[in-house]
């Protein structure tokens, strides 16, 4: 960050001032009540914890007030007794939801893709999840079918969840079916990365990266700054992915 932001935001409390106010496109009024509250909770976390305000600005950047955030929420999603999960037909081996059907494979952050990275990079050369299927995600072990970077997998991976494998698989050649989606702390989760990047304009931008793409880059045995120079998005594919998950949101 070598100071950048310290220049464009005094300190801390400036910026929790101005998370307090600002301006958001893209984000339903409740969920961006929601997570604008979760940020500044975030930020007032990082205060207590005497957080630098370059450390700050870096954890913003990089997703992790997001990660947190969608973490937090998924957590008691995943004990519902009532809810979705308690539903669902997920169980390892079963990797239709990792066929990624669009180009991209999903959304994640700059944390995301450096710890996705991290956890493929070892297994450079090895036969990948495109062996089983040609838009399988490369993270995948073509032979089981179970994902090699489970303890790193992005928020997406972690949100996606069905009641019907069939429905799955429909989707994975192609066509839309009922019964898959994301839980709401993926949409929580992408809506305080939003806040983040209207809360860092002007002081230094807060990117996303295309999950297959680094995934293929890191097996592939390419350089980790040139995956993700490559795997970069243009700006508008957040706003893109907020409106895209709203359609499958399960709750
Ligand atoms: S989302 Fe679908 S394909 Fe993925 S584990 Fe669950 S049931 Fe299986
Ligand atoms: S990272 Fe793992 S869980 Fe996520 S799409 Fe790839 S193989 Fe599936």
């Amino acid at each position: 960050m070598h100071g950048v932001g310290v220049r464009a935001v005094k300190n801390i409390q400036e910026l929790r001032q101005r998370a307090t106010k600002t301006p958001t496109k893209g984000i339903p009024a409740p969920l961006r009540d929601t997570a604008r509250r979760a940020l500044i909770a975030w930020v007032d976390t990082a205060i207590q914890h005497q957080m630098s305000l370059n450390d700050v600005l870096r954890r913003l950047r990089d997703g992790e007030a997001a990660e947190t955030v969608g973490r937090a929420a998924i957590a008691p999603q995943l004990i519902d007794p009532n809810g979705p999960v308690s539903q669902a037909a997920c169980a390892s081996g079963c990797a239709f939801c990792c066929i990624l059907t669009g180009e991209d494979g999903g959304t994640i952050t700059r944390l995301e893709a450096q710890r996705l990275y991290a956890a493929l990079a070892p297994l450079k050369g090895e036969p990948d999840g495109r062996v089983w299927h040609p838009k399988a995600c490369p993270s995948l072990d073509p032979a089981s079918q179970i994902c090699r970077a489970y303890a790193a997998r992005p928020m997406i991976c972690r949100s996606y969840i069905s009641s019907d494998v069939s429905a799955c698989e429909t989707i994975a050649n192609g066509s839309p079916a009922e019964g898959a989606g994301v839980l709401g702390a993926q949409a929580l989760y992408l809506a305080v990365l939003i806040l983040s990047r209207a809360l860092l304009k002007g002081i230094v931008r807060v990117p996303t990266y295309s999950l297959s793409r680094v995934a293929a880059g890191a097996v592939d045995g390419e350089d980790a700054e040139a995956v993700l120079e490559a795997a970069l998005h243009v700006p508008r594919e957040l706003e893109s992915e907020i409106a895209r998950q709203a359609q499958v949101l399960k709750r």
